[in-house]
């Protein structure tokens, strides 16, 4: 994924949703710690951009609106699994097991994926945004929510 997501454009939605990248700025990080599977903090967010303080709260239950980016994701991520029931059908209970392991192993990066994109539904990216100066004080920077 990430071979993949080095070759896509800065500027464009499918960049920040793949590189979990600040919609507004692409440079900030979207989530605490970059690997999904760290599932103490797998959704834990800052609360706005480190870069260009786009808040990332947007409002209160905002990401439960992110239930419907993320199971389309699983659907389809189930149907292609399924679809090698047509090569392999004495195998249906090895494919549904498949299915269900599968969607439980990724479960951690496609609720991020999810995420991504619904913020990327709602924050447009802005080139010209004015970004925090790293040589100023930590004090201005929003804090990581613990
Ligand atoms: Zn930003």
């Amino acid at each position: 994924m990430t071979v993949f997501a080095n070759r896509i454009k800065k500027g464009t939605r499918l960049y920040s949703v793949l590189k979990a990248k600040c919609p507004r700025c692409h440079e900030g990080n979207l989530f605490v710690v970059s690997n999904p599977w760290n599932l103490k903090k797998t959704l834990q967010m800052p609360p706005a951009c480190m870069v260009c303080k786009q808040d990332f709260r947007i409002e209160y239950g905002f990401y439960s609106g992110a239930l419907w980016t993320s199971y389309p994701i699983v659907v389809f991520i189930d149907l292609l699994i399924l679809s090698t029931i047509f090569w392999f059908p004495q195998y249906i209970a090895a494919i549904c097991a498949t299915m269900l392991i599968v969607s439980l192993l990724l479960q951690p990066w496609i609720m991020r994926l999810g995420r991504a994109i619904w913020i990327n539904i709602f924050v447009r990216y802005d080139p010209n945004v004015p970004k925090v100066d790293p040589m100023k004080s930590k004090s201005d920077l929003p804090r990581s929510a613990e």
